[in-house]
């Protein structure tokens, strides 16, 4: 839990990003909006998607599971990264409307999209730091790929990934999730609208002006390349969560160069090395890519989102020890219990060379 030694107060809230979830109390919601209460996603069933049946160590795991009748029962073989519908999606296509409302506290919006699945690597037992730089390249590309081909569809084309069983992630197969709305789910959205503000305000788009800022100042700067950013930002509140960043304006995670993608790759592997180096161990975290909204939204003008990738990671003081968001937190307000300077300086100061490999040449 927090010791807040930083002071949560000192500084003011988040300019792009809040904690997860937090949305009004059920019923605060106005005419028109989506409700805080959906009936229709399931919230969690999706998550059991990733819990495979299939434990195969050298190729299997996300992908490898039983299908629906319509489908095969084995996923084919693959050789590298690997998409697929998730079996118990969160999000259907063709969900019903909830039907009209006989009361204000009890309102709900439709809720539609669908949940794939995708597989990093054929093997179940490397993970993204363990893997190349042109393997990651292909996850990328895969990324940029599947925000394209849904984003046509759905507003929101939500990639996350849940590493390590703390994140509630059991199944080690390298995999992470997509799931694409029909809506603008309550985070982008709250991102959406502080961007919006930013840009009307000052004239720039808040996460370039930021990144600007950052990479001059230095002090929450992890790592930089030519075409990236990575750092703790002053509004962190998980110990060693950071945001990596493009320099350019860019939107949309399609919207990246053939270069732009390889430095993406280098500096993820150099990021999650660091990461499994602080406490030698496999790092742990959830993290997601959020870009301009697509669909019929995209089509508005979009100009003040820049696309960004959040890790959150929720180790504090070892490969056990974790912060918990609870008490204080959940009643009141998020505590640091690092700064974010401290945190920056930390992941710093690690190795470049993952530990496993150092074990294995000693
Ligand atoms: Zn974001």
């Amino acid at each position: 839990m927090g010791g807040a030694q930083a002071g949560a107060g000192e500084r003011p809230a988040p300019p792009t990003t809040g904690s997860h979830g937090r949305g009004r109390p059920i019923g605060a919601g106005r005419q028109g909006e989506r409700p805080r209460l959906q009936p229709w996603p399931e919230p969690g069933r999706g998550r059991s998607r990733s819990r495979s049946r299939s434990r195969s160590r050298s190729r299997g795991g996300p992908g490898r599971s039983d299908r629906g009748p319509s489908r095969p029962a084995v996923n084919p073989l693959y050789e590298s990264t690997f998409l697929f519908d998730n079996d118990f999606p969160a999000l259907r296509p063709d969900a019903p409307s909830p039907g009209p409302s006989d009361h204000p506290l009890f309102r709900a919006e439709p809720a539609r999209g669908v949940c794939k699945v995708l597989c990093f690597h054929p093997w179940s037992d490397v993970t993204l730091p363990l893997m190349s730089v042109p393997e990651i390249r292909t996850v990328i590309d895969t990324w940029a790929e599947v925000s394209e081909d849904l984003g046509a569809e759905y507003p929101w084309v939500q990639i996350f990934e849940n590493k390590g069983a703390m994140m509630g992630c059991s199944n080690p197969h390298p995999h992470c999730q997509v799931w694409a709305s029909s809506f603008l789910p309550d985070v982008p959205r709250r991102e959406d609208g502080n961007q919006r503000e930013y840009l009307r305000r000052h004239g720039e788009p808040l996460l370039l002006a930021y990144g600007r800022q950052e990479a001059r100042r230095k002090e929450r700067l992890v790592l930089a390349n030519d075409d990236w950013l990575v750092l703790v930002p002053y509004w962190a509140v998980w110990p060693f969560q950071t945001l990596l960043l493009p320099r350019r304006h860019v939107l949309r995670l399609q919207d990246l160069q053939p270069g732009e993608r390889d430095s993406l790759a280098a500096i993820m592997k150099q990021l999650l090395t660091r990461y499994d180096n602080l406490f030698e161990t496999s790092f742990p975290y959830s993290m997601g890519w959020h870009g301009a909204p697509a669909g019929p939204l995209g089509e508005a003008e979009a100009g003040h989102w820049q696309l960004h990738a959040h890790y959150y990671p929720p180790l504090l003081r070892s490969a056990t020890v974790r912060k918990f968001m609870v008490g204080y937190e959940m009643l009141a307000q998020a505590q640091r219990d690092l700064t974010p300077e401290q945190a920056a300086e930390r992941l710093r100061q690690l190795p470049e060379e993952h530990f496993r490999l150092r074990q294995e040449k000693a």
